[in-house]
């Protein structure tokens, strides 16, 4: 290949601030085999691949070099523009001058050398660059979403909608997620359960949705359009198909002070049980690390009982294969506890509110039960230490959130809120009762959020005091709350009935066990991370996989809703084509020379190697090779770098290449 353009772009000022771009077109113009080199001030504009398309035309261009940003972000552009003028798209390559270059280095004569070097590295790659085609690969139109709560469900009704088929796995024995343990919800104050009830029973009743609560991925193989996923649906030791909800076995259950996690352990629930009244599915589970026959061998009351002979001891998990080709993860978030330190983790407890001793410091959630008409008070707010109604409740903001030094530093984003809304609860069922409210600032940007806040202050009379708090401690029957009203400068100390803190919110536990199986990534909070903060908030980089709601960071429902909506709909984007274009940047494997070793096959976080058997023409097995599966191989190289023999190599980043690159230098 010898007729190469280089065009190297300004990105505005992002690049030509620090580095001289005309003198790197004009180095790049010296290079053996570069035809044409030019600078230009937006290569991505209109303008900018108009000019690559006629110089290809104009100098009969064989390779093409584009000195400017990420290959993240304009790959595609150049190399669509590269085909558009009869170039395989493939022989166009990018030089990261931006991120590589530009942004890191303030000295303008050394940034400019590197640039010139970054350029003549990409100009010997793409010498040896080859005509590559696009792998064509079957999309499966099924789609796995992961977690049943609104952002999971909303995702799962909005795509079954399209006609298309959705299997949607729940960890818990009913879907529903935080949401269904909300009382009412802001900025409208409508009930919870009244909005996200259809909902949950629309999923149950949808001809094209297939439901697994209680249950977890297993394994994830496979890649965008075919993947295969194993669910592990745990042993419920109830026969879903038979029962028929009618409650009587958790009725007779004599295992009754079962500390009720539903709702937050203020009440009690029996071994068997169904989560709340409204969950889907309305099938029981036997919590079996509660239950006596578990236990001990004896009881068996629920069998006894059960008409329709649903309870079966003997079930055992079942591992189910299903193959999707799309995956939503809408696995949500969980509250930082208040009750001790995350064990191994970064974040530091707070020692300094009681670590969970003191009976009436209680958190956000624990008090949306105590206001919900389905929670364990029917909806009275009452002290959980003595069942007395609260005449004076403080509330704390920014427990967790904001506190570098306890190690969190974001914003929950919806703790300013649902405190206004909590105080506006209380005040509506106590009168008489005073809501004092700890903040650092309000934060409400939000349709009519503004509007909700002030009516908590000025209307429902709740005082805010701007300032944190130092110490709670136990005095009599009051919790003592001492702070600073750092607008005044004056220390305060309140004797409250009652102390909600609002914690901060976290991705679940586990969430990083579920994004390795996945092969997405996450950031170091442990949510997961979108494609582009600002263009791909929905997708992953893992092609074919896409987030909605609280996973991938703090969100309020109608947030979480318009997220669930995008990732439902760039599934149907998918599921719109029969057949996709995967890059054909794979590893190939050269079976002359390949030993067997197979530490490709060990290697490949893919999973991409598989064993091939060579045969003679009687048939007879003569040796095995590893073998590459180009629809599966993610193009990640790691197999080429392990490889002993030097038998197998990427397409576009051949050792030959390589080497190139570095006597470029
Ligand atoms: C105290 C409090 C009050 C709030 N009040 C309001 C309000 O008034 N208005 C408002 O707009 N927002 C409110 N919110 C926010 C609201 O709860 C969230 O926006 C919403 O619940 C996010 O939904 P989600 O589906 O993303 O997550 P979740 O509700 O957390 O649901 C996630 C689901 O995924 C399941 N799951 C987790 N991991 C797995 C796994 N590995 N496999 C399978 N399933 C899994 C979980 O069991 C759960 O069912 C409040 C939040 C709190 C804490
Ligand atoms: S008694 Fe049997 S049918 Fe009734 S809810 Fe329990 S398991 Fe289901
Ligand atoms: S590592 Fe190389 S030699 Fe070993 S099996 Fe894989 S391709 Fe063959």
């Amino acid at each position: 290949m010898s007729r190469i353009g280089v065009f190297v772009c300004h990105c505005g000022e992002n690049i030509s601030r620090t580095v001289d771009v005309e003198r790197v077109a004009a180095e790049a113009a010296r290079l053996p085999g570069v035809a044409y080199a030019t600078d230009y001030k937006y290569m991505c504009s209109d303008p900018g691949q108009n000019l690559l398309k006629n110089a290809v035309t104009e100098h009969r261009l064989d390779g093409i070099v584009v000195a400017a940003c990420s290959p993240r972000m304009h790959e595609k552009t150049f190399r669509n523009a590269a085909k558009s003028a009869g170039l395989n798209p493939f022989l166009c390559e990018m030089a990261n001058i931006r991120e590589h270059c530009s942004w890191v280095h303030e000295d303008r004569d050394e940034a400019t050398a590197k640039a010139s070097d970054i350029v003549a590295m990409m100009v010997a790659r793409v010498k040896k660059d080859k005509r590559l085609v696009p792998i064509t690969v079957p999309v499966t139109k099924r789609s796995l979403v992961i977690g049943g709560g609104i952002a999971g469900i909303q995702a799962a009704l909005d795509i079954a909608d399209a006609g298309h088929q959705v299997v949607l796995v729940e960890r818990e024995p009913s879907i529903g997620g935080h949401m269904a343990q909300l009382s009412e919800t802001f900025p409208t104050l409508d009930c919870s359960q009244c909005i996200m009830t259809p909902k949950m029973v629309d999923v149950a009743n949808h001809p094209n949705i297939t439901l697994h609560t209680y249950s977890e991925i297993e394994a994830v193989d496979g890649y965008i359009g075919n993947f295969q996923i194993t669910v592990r649906k745990k042993a419920r030791s109830v026969i879903e198909e038979k029962c028929t909800g009618c409650g009587v076995c958790s009725a007779k259950c004599p295992q009754k002070k079962i500390p009720n996690t539903f709702d937050k352990n203020l009440g009690t629930r029996p071994a068997i049980y169904v989560p709340f009244p409204q969950a889907v599915p309305n099938t029981p589970v036997i919590d079996r690390a509660n239950c006596t026959w578990f236990k001990t061998g004896k009881c068996g009351v629920c069998q006894k009982v059960c008409g329709p002979g649903a309870i079966n001891y003997e079930q055992e998990d079942q591992l189910i294969v299903e193959p999707v080709g799309a995956i939503v993860v809408a696995t949500g978030f969980e509250l930082y506890s208040i009750t001790e330190k995350p064990k191994g983790s970064p974040i530091k407890g707070y020692g300094e509110f009681g670590h969970g001793t003191i009976p009436d410091v209680i958190d956000g959630l624990t008090f949306e039960r105590l206001a919900s008409a389905s929670g364990p008070t029917g909806g009275k707010i009452l002290r959980p230490s003595d069942g007395k109604e609260p005449k004076q409740v403080v509330f704390v903001q920014c427990v967790g959130s904001r506190a570098r030094e306890k190690g969190i530093s974001y914003c929950s984003k919806i703790c300013c809120m649902y405190t206004a809304k909590h105080t506006m609860l209380y005040k509506h069922k106590i009168h008489d009762g005073q809501a004092y409210v700890f903040f650092m600032d309000a934060r409400t940007p939000g349709k009519s959020y503004d509007e909700f806040w002030r009516r908590a202050v000025e209307e429902e009379e709740a005082v805010y005091i701007r300032g944190m708090v130092s110490r709670l401690y136990q005095k009599g029957d009051k919790v003592v709350v001492m702070g600073s009203d750092i607008s005044v400068g004056v220390q305060v100390e309140i004797e409250a009935d009652l102390v909600v803190l609002a914690t901060a919110v976290q991705p679940r536990a586990g969430a990083d066990t579920l994004a390795q199986k996945l092969g997405i990534s996450y950031d170091s909070y442990h949510f997961y991370s979108e494609a582009h903060a600002k263009l791909k908030p929905v997708e992953c980089a893992t092609a074919g996989i896409y987030l909605a709601g609280a996973c991938q960071g703090p969100k309020d429902i109608p947030d979480t809703v318009s997220q669930a909506s995008a990732a439902a709909a760039k599934v149907m984007t998918l599921f719109a084509k029969d057949e996709l274009e995967r890059e054909p940047i794979v590893a190939k494997v050269n079976e002359k020379n390949c030993v067997a070793c197979l530490y490709c096959k060990k290697v490949c976080p893919y999973g991409a190697v598989e064993e091939k058997e060579i045969r003679d023409r009687q048939g007879n097995l003569i040796r095995v090779v590893a073998y590459v599966n180009p629809g599966v191989c993610g193009g990640c190289g790691t197999c080429q770098a392990s490889c002993p023999s030097k038998s197998v190599e990427l397409d576009g980043y051949t050792d030959e290449q390589i080497m190139a690159m570095i006597e470029a230098l």
